[in-house]
């Protein structure tokens, strides 16, 4: 298990359609998974993408748990999602504030469906099917736009709400 280094805003490889996964129980995938585990941990993040480590694979880790970047979101064990679909949308939508490990020191008013119904296969490959609502749905839909190249700077409907991290901090974490 190695800690990668992440991918930033610039880097090709955040621009490209990822590459669906053809041998979920493969030593090289599961290798992947726990990589993308270690990544993600010391870095205080909610999710991850296997493009965000420069592996252009449909990918990626879902880990919701409260934390310094992110104090309001609910705890989850850290889940490995692969080849995920996105079988239905809510028509209602909602902004929140977002982030990204790729996108340092940058927060933007996301506009995302509340709710999602997701298909995808588990690190056992076993297909699971999801309702998910709120912050997992948002982090859901963050990271599956990782795997089509699309990043959530792409999503604001304004530069205007675009914040920087500190700025983050001390306005909407502290309630300034
Ligand atoms: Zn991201």
């Amino acid at each position: 298990m190695n800690i990668r280094e992440i991918a930033q805003l610039g880097n090709p490889v955040l621009r490209s359609i990822a590459l669906p996964v053809e041998n979920i129980e493969s030593d090289r995938i599961q290798k992947l998974i726990d990589d993308l585990m270690a990544t993600l941990a010391p870095a205080n993040g909610v999710g991850i993408a296997a493009p965000q480590i420069a592996e252009s694979y449909r990918l990626f880790i879902v880990a919701s748990r409260p934390s310094l970047r992110y104090p309001q979101a609910p705890e989850m064990e850290p889940t490995a999602t692969i080849n995920p679909r996105i079988i239905s949308r809510s028509e209602e939508m909602v902004k929140d504030w977002e982030g990204c490990l790729s996108v340092p020191g940058i927060r933007g008013l996301v506009p995302r469906h509340r709710s999602i119904e997701v298909e995808y296969s588990d690190r056992q490959g076993k297909l699971q099917r999801r309702e998910l609502t709120d912050f997992v749905a948002r982090i859901f839909q963050h990271e599956y736009d990782h795997l089509d190249g699309i990043v959530f700077v792409d999503r604001v409907e304004s530069t205007r709400e675009l914040i920087t991290e500190d700025e983050y901090q001390k306005r909407i974490v502290d309630g300034l």
